[in-house]
């Protein structure tokens, strides 16, 4: 289980998370490479945090497009703290030149990133914005910034251990509220310069409470205990990665399927399988099931 923390201050919102699980989850279902999964891992782990924004049914998908060896993804969270998802190439991978580990942003490359939430409406909403670096978070601010007019500060990672397993993983959001002070702002932007990276963050064992605490310090203070603002934390919850596929949702996209098509497979085979791209569960069906 993964845990994510949610809150807001006068200047601005903020969520942070711990996604080693969800990671490690992925990892197990799509067995990528350790680039892969760096760049998976980081947008399941931004999506998670995107999620919160939502409302009850609502869902929210994030899909990337770029140029490339990872050149496609897709994310799919909801409002509850589930988060699934689905990647091409998963296995391929850059290789390590000079004793240096490949970065996210080489191996997604540039393209666009569609973000479409879906609120029960009858259209649902689609932004799509240009990936500026491939290294997720950035991208993910880019987003904000430009389609939602929110500036927002998205940090992402994910660390391996030499064993491939996930290390660590999580990120935090923050959001800046309208109308928010010059003073609030170029306070946090020296703040975010010289915070370490997420992942080291969580190795050295601090808690999501602790990491709030720390972007809320005032480092112009000599009073250690001082904050930048007050904040108010309004939710813990746990998030996990979640697929809610079953026969039955299956059934229901194949019966849409041309009969004479269907006829046309099950004159090949006596079964027709079919395989989730979120869980890699398997499904199988017989002619009787589909065509009566
Ligand atoms: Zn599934």
């Amino acid at each position: 289980m993964g845990k994510l923390l949610r809150g807001s201050s006068k200047n601005a919102r903020f969520f942070i998370v711990d996604t080693k699980d969800i990671v490690q989850e992925a990892l197990d279902i799509h067995k990528c490479s350790p680039t892969a999964i760096k760049a998976f891992g980081r947008l399941l782990t931004g999506a998670v945090m995107m999620g919160e924004t939502l409302k009850g049914n609502d869902l929210l998908t994030l899909r990337t497009n770029t140029d490339g060896l990872l050149n496609q993804m897709l994310v799919t969270t909801d409002a509850n703290g589930g988060v699934k998802g689905y990647l091409s190439n998963s296995e391929v991978d850059l290789e390590i030149k000079d004793g240096e580990v490949p970065k996210v942003g080489d191996l997604v490359g540039k393209g666009t990133l569609t973000v479409i939430k879906d609120m029960g409406l009858k259209e649902p909403y689609v932004g799509i914005s240009q990936m500026v670096s491939g290294e997720i978070g950035e991208d993910i601010a880019y987003y904000y910034y430009t389609s939602e007019q929110i500036p927002s500060v998205v940090v992402l990672g994910v660390s391996l251990g030499s064993d491939m397993r996930v290390k660590n993983a999580g990120g935090y959001m923050i959001q800046l509220l309208p109308n928010a002070s010059e003073s609030f702002i170029a306070k946090l932007e020296a703040k975010i310069k010289v915070m370490r990276p997420m992942t080291e963050l969580l190795a050295g064992g601090m808690s999501l409470k602790g990491i709030a605490k720390l972007i809320y310090d005032d480092m112009d203070s000599k009073d250690e205990l001082r904050l930048v603002e007050d904040y108010n934390v309004y939710e813990e919850k746990k998030v996990s990665y979640k697929c809610n596929c079953s026969k039955d949702k299956f059934y229901k996209g194949l019966i849409t399927i041309n009969k004479d098509e269907l006829k046309e497979i099950f004159t090949e085979k006596p079964e027709l399988e079919v395989e989730c791209h979120f869980c890699m569960k398997k499904y199988s069906f017989v002619e009787k099931e589909l065509l009566g």
